[in-house]
């Protein structure tokens, strides 16, 4: 019997969703037993052109992780969907936006500023040079894959039928989901693969998480000594262990919390939450209240989330293409 056929692409990350891969160890052997990779070209020389000759769903399952942000992206992300019988958006980036999907608190023009324009340090760029999509040279005509003003997650651009979650997704799960896959008993589509319980549920230090604090000011992980044994929260460090989906770890415990730092909310949120930024907020102020045994007043509630720095960047670090806002709008005037 033939094998299944799968491919992987790669759109806006960091490539470390490619290296979960890799982290499958010698499970990829196993991977590569079972199945024929079609198009991989991270690993392995496949040309776009051999995609476009194959047939309509030849492909029976696709992981793209990554999320759009320009032409060639979305192209491949539509050419893979018709190409594809199952498509899986692995990762973070593909699932949410990611960390890429920050630039949606800025506009094309900005970002181009900030990168070729006289506010960046690092370039002499007199002229203000930007890339163009198309460029005239000696030889010929040069292009660029034009660069969209607003980050999109896959599901934004293409159907989608599984998500595989997390920055990266944990390669016990990237496992578990294409045995899952390749046996044909498949999970209802657009099932999240990775338990639906909030990290919290499953953390070690729950015990020590209070229902109640009563702290003076919020925490900057990086400027204190965190106790390994008490709860981020306890500490007024911030930590979207409350919000977030669990399995970044195997054993239940989050993979940033057994190394003493808070979960900074890779894995999504649950099925029950709507908007990650908006139920963190609404998390905290719930569980922020208390000075001594009297309860807080709301003004000191509200001088206490002042100091969270950056609480857009923080409560909406990977989630900001698929919040209820989407992206910043640019101002009227
Ligand atoms: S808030 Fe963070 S540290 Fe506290 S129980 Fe939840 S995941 Fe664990
Ligand atoms: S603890 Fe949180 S940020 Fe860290 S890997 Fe798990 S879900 Fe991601």
């Amino acid at each position: 019997m033939a094998k299944p056929k799968v491919a992987f692409y790669w759109c806006a990350s960091c490539g470390g969703c490619e290296e979960a891969i890799i982290d499958l160890n010698e499970d990829i052997l196993k991977v590569a037993d079972l199945v024929n990779i079609v198009f991989w070209p991270c690993a392995m020389d496949f040309k776009y052109a051999d995609v476009r000759k194959m047939k309509k769903d030849e492909i029976d399952v696709t992981f793209i992780n990554g999320a759009i942000r320009t032409d060639e992206q979305e192209e491949m992300a539509k050419l893979l969907r018709e190409k594809s019988k199952i498509i899986v958006s692995y990762g973070a980036c593909s699932q949410l936006g990611g960390i890429p999907g920050l630039a949606n608190f800025w506009d094309r023009e900005t970002i181009f500023n900030s990168s070729y324009g006289k506010n960046c340090p690092s370039i002499d760029n007199p002229k203000g040079i930007t890339p163009q999509t198309v460029s005239k040279v000696p030889e010929g005509e040069l292009t660029l894959p034009a660069f969209h003003n607003t980050v999109k997650t896959t599901d934004q651009v293409i159907d989608v039928d599984y998500y595989l979650p997390g920055c990266s997704p944990a390669p016990y799960l990237t496992m578990k989901a294409i045995n899952t896959i390749l046996s044909g008993d498949l999970p209802s589509k657009g099932t999240v693969l990775s338990p639906n319980k909030a990290l919290c549920e499953t953390c070690s230090l729950n015990e020590t998480k209070p229902e109640k604090l009563s702290i003076e000011k919020i925490n900057r992980i990086s400027l204190v000594e965190a106790d390994p044994e008490k709860c981020f929260l306890a500490q007024g460090i911030i930590c979207m262990g409350p919000v977030t989906r669990s399995g970044c770890s195997e054993e239940g415990d989050g993979r940033c919390i057994k190394a003493n730092m808070p979960c900074r909310g890779c894995y999504g949120p649950t099925s029950e939450v709507k908007d990650v930024g908006a139920k963190m907020t609404s998390a905290l102020a719930s569980i922020i209240g208390l000075e001594g045994e009297e309860n807080m007043s709301e003004e000191k509630v509200k001088k206490l989330m002042s100091q969270v720095v950056d609480p857009a960047g923080t409560f909406y670090r990977f989630s900001m293409p698929k919040s209820l806002l989407m992206r910043k709008m640019k101002d009227k005037h």
